[in-house]
């Protein structure tokens, strides 16, 4: 997978273990040196263990804006999600300028192309008779699929991030520069999906700004100007799932938990009659991400007023431009069937010797995650809280 965009603050961290378990994929643990370890391979980006801490022990950022000194033109792209926070074609200009204002040579509103993936999905959907889509828009849900759903992985649309699709003609447009990419986002996931701060440098987009340390520095600059600028309907239509138009042949959920139980339910062909599942891990889609302010179900409403007097086309583009062969990299298991079978008898040996509380005291998450690090040759029975307790008192008995 692509990594996990989650830090950590040893002195922050008062060890209350609510981040481990609060992880959908079992991906932190407390190591023998008291400090959280977040397994990369685990780890979707879905940011429930930042928002369980409530010390500030857990934070995903972004690249800062002094980034912007290393290019000789830099981009900035905004997401429909902020765009729809606007309740006036007149505030969204204002917003518009006042990132300007942060440094930026240009600001893109990336909508036209979350317009071409969200047409692209429909058309996709819309011509088969037997196959069940997922959408792809969203890293979490995708990184979900390879962690726990991987026989779904042949139903994810084959649509790249709207944010890469909008890069890739950015750059094409400005060839010969020196040219600074960077994305808006509204969420901890999206922040992995730029070269900076994280190393991926598979991706067009070159950095990712967090929408939570940016928005104080744009509020400063509002009410200063005006940047002319024309929305997509579809493209505001995506990050909007109430919005996005009526068709008996979608499946549209939003919620982390909900979008597991759609998930468990495609895994077993429940679903098959749908054509497209489309999955939000945000409450009311992207405009519900955790990086923004405000209420979602107000934002809902903004869509029209945004685009009733005039609205952009979404973008005509090569389908090379749109499509991609692998939209998120698939460790494969390479276990033999044999060796796995080994280790799953071997893990549920250590599992009845443990006690089966999942209290997280040796810093795993659940017993079994614990059984598993046994296995692997992390971490020994001994590390066991409860055992350790148990054998003690009984000691102290004899
Ligand atoms: S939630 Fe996790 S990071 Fe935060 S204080 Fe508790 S153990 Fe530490
Ligand atoms: S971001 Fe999500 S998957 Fe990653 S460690 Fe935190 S809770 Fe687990
Ligand atoms: S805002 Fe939420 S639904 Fe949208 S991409 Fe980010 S995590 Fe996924």
């Amino acid at each position: 997978m692509n990594g996990s965009v989650v830090t950590y603050t040893l002195e922050h961290c008062v060890r209350c273990m609510k981040c481990i378990k609060a992880c959908p994929t079992s991906a932190l643990r407390m190591s023998s040196k008291n400090r959280i370890v977040v397994d990369d391979n685990r780890c979707i980006n879905c940011g429930n263990c930042i928002r369980s801490c409530h010390n500030r022990g857990l934070l995903a950022h972004g690249s800062t804006l002094a980034d912007i000194e290393n290019y000789e033109y830099t981009v900035c792209m905004v997401p429909g999600a902020l765009i729809s926070h606007c309740s006036s074609l007149e505030e969204a200009e204002d917003l518009f300028h006042a990132i300007r204002m942060l440094g930026f040579d240009e600001v893109v509103d990336i909508t036209e192309y979350s317009g071409v993936a969200l047409k692209e999905a429909q058309l996709l959907a819309g011509s088969s008779d037997d196959m069940t889509y997922i959408s792809s828009f969203c890293p979490v849900i995708n990184r979900l699929i390879v962690s726990k759903y991987q026989g779904l992985l042949d139903s994810l649309l084959p649509i790249n991030y709207e944010s890469e699709i909008a890069a890739r003609q950015i750059r094409k447009r400005l060839a010969g520069k020196n040219v600074g990419i960077f994305n808006l986002c509204e969420c901890e996931a999206k922040l992995s999906i730029a070269k900076y701060p994280y190393q991926h440098m598979e991706f067009e987009c070159d950095h990712s700004l967090a929408l939570a340390d940016i928005f104080p520095l744009i509020r400063k600059n509002m009410h200063q100007g005006r940047d002319e600028v024309i929305f997509s309907k579809k493209g505001l239509q995506m990050c909007n799932p109430v919005r996005i138009v009526k068709d008996d042949d979608y499946l549209i959920a939003d919620g982390f938990d909900k979008v597991c139980s759609v998930l468990d339910m495609a895994e077993f062909g429940l679903l098959n009659t749908f054509r497209l599942l489309i999955l939000y891990p945000c409450f009311n889609g992207c405009i519900g991400g955790h990086m923004l302010w405000g209420n979602s179900f107000l934002m809902q409403n903004n869509i029209d007023a945004l685009t009733g007097s005039k609205s952009k086309q979404s973008a005509k583009l090569d389908a090379d431009d749109v499509y991609v062969d692998q939209l998120i990299k698939v460790n494969k298991d390479t276990r033999t069937f044999l060796e796995r079978t080994k280790f799953f008898s071997n893990v549920n040996k250590q599992l009845e010797m443990l006690p089966g509380y999942d209290c997280s005291a040796c810093g795993m998450q659940t017993c079994r995650i614990m059984a598993e690090a046994i296995v692997n040759g992390e971490k020994t029975i001994d590390d066991c809280r409860v055992l350790a307790a148990l054998k003690e008192k009984s000691n102290e008995n004899q």
